[in-house]
């Protein structure tokens, strides 16, 4: 039976992991998790990032790579010993967009390594937790999943690559099938398309670029990660438990770029 709003309870009991949690939108979305009681583990592609978020929130860290399947694979088994339990709840924020000087280098001049490091940070990552987590979902019976795209997988934007657009767009429709496999098993799978977030990853473009975002922003200024938080913890909550296979913009109404 549905719960009363007000009996609801915050984020207590879940075990959460969230990729990419070191700094930026994951690390807003790990405080949340953590001040509303649940245990979180993070892994972060930065050595001691992850470890020293975990450390302020009470939770564990781990360093590795969301591309490297067989070191996320130890990082993971390792947070779940350490949190004494298994993930029942997923984050996956770990992305990537690579720097640039104002002008979104062209598919026909990247390197195709590079390609593939996006490919293989933003959108292989994402499998890679998911193949690790789900089983342990499925035998619980319930568990939630939050992919982070962004508002560049629908639609043209000047800041990004093409292979980031791509990716970003792929965890669109990953979103979508996951729902519908995973739904008969108690699992929901959404997605947050974020506009401009004021993290470390903007900071790389110069102010001149950032300027023409806000001003292609209806809310006329840069998201907040707190503000990404509350989307993630909302989709991850008993709140939602009728809502999968979505996907959410926090843009502040930006649509084209
Ligand atoms: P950020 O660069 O500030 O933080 C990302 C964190 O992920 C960093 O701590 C980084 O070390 C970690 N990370 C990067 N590659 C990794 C890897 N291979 N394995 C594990 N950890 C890795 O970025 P952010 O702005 O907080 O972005 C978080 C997510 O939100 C990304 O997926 C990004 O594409 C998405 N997003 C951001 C914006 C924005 O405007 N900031 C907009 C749309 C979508």
């Amino acid at each position: 039976m549905q719960q009363e709003l007000a009996e609801r309870p915050s984020h207590a009991g879940q075990i959460v992991l969230v990729t990419g949690g070191g700094q930026g939108i994951g690390a807003a979305i790990a405080r949340g998790f953590a001040r509303r009681g649940a245990k979180v583990g993070l892994v972060d592609a930065v050595p001691g990032r992850a470890e020293s978020m975990a450390t302020e929130l009470g939770g564990a860290g781990a360093t590795a790579d969301v591309a490297d399947f067989a070191a996320l694979e130890k990082a993971i088994r390792e947070l779940e010993e350490k949190l004494g339990g298994r993930f029942g709840t997923l984050v996956n924020n770990a992305g990537i967009s690579p720097k640039h000087d104002g002008r979104a280098h062209g598919a026909w001049e990247m390197a195709p390594e590079e390609w593939q490091r996006v490919v293989g940070v933003n959108l292989n990552g994402c499998f890679h937790a998911i193949r690790l987590l789900v089983p342990g979902m499925m035998q619980a019976g319930r568990g939630a999943i939050v992919n982070m795209s962004s508002v560049a997988g629908r639609t043209y934007s000047v800041v990004v690559g093409a292979h980031y657009a791509a990716t970003k767009a792929a965890l669109i429709g990953l979103t979508k099938h996951l729902a519908g496999e995973l739904g008969p098993h108690g699992i929901r799978v959404n997605a947050i398309a974020p506009g401009r977030i004021d993290t470390p990853l903007i900071r790389t473009v110069d102010d001149a670029v950032n300027a023409g975002q806000v001003a292609a922003t209806p809310l006329r200024r840069l998201g907040r990660p707190e503000e990404v938080a509350d989307l993630a913890l909302y989709l991850a909550s008993e709140e939602a438990s009728f809502v999968t296979g979505q996907v959410v913009d926090v843009a502040g109404g930006m649509m084209m770029t």
